[in-house]
């Protein structure tokens, strides 16, 4: 069973889940320990926990993340491990949780490196209906383009990125919460 759930992570991408959903899906069958050396030296706790999480395609993320060659629509960084491989996310521009409940389909997947999905997901960065990219909130060293780059064969639909924009402007500035 173990061994299953691990697969399953392996095969298909995760998405996390807000907190209160995952405690009501997890099974509960935590172990918490900690381990201290002979020298005194306190090691942080361990905690071992069965959650269930909302899986989705993977097929979908990966087509993106291929067409874009693991290049961040945001901000055009590709970032590669030593392996030579590009490191990059898949990021749904409509969530798909409750109560956004956005659909997983590649209108509404964009490839971003992982500090530009948190961006998107936290409403750091909207994007205006001509691709224009809106840094909402002041950062140093952010270097988002000035439009989302998008291929041809990449249909991203303006209905969810208009979705995402509403969603962020009606909560507010993020930099003053
Ligand atoms: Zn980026």
């Amino acid at each position: 069973m173990e061994q299953q759930i691990a697969d399953l992570l392996d095969e298909q991408e995760e998405l996390d889940l807000p907190q209160e959903q995952l405690e009501a899906a997890e099974g509960e069958s935590e172990e918490e320990s900690e381990e201290e050396s002979s020298q005194g030296e306190k090691f942080p706790k361990t905690r071992a926990a069965r959650i269930q999480r909302l899986v989705r395609d993977a097929a979908v993320s990966r087509n993106v993340k291929d067409l874009y060659g693991g290049e961040c629509q945001a901000c055009g960084l590709r970032l590669v491990g030593p392996d030579g491989r590009p490191y990059s996310e898949g990021a749904h521009i409509r969530p798909l949780g409750k109560p956004h409940c956005g659909p997983d389909v590649e209108p509404n997947v964009l490839c971003l490196c992982p500090n530009c999905h948190v961006r998107l997901d936290i409403g750091a960065i909207i994007i205006e209906d001509d691709w224009s990219i809106i840094v909402r909130a002041g950062e140093l060293g952010g270097n988002v383009l000035s439009k989302l780059k998008r291929k041809k064969e990449h249909h991203v639909h303006l209905d969810y990125v208009r979705y995402h924009r509403e969603w962020w402007l009606e909560k507010g500035d993020p930099s003053q919460e």
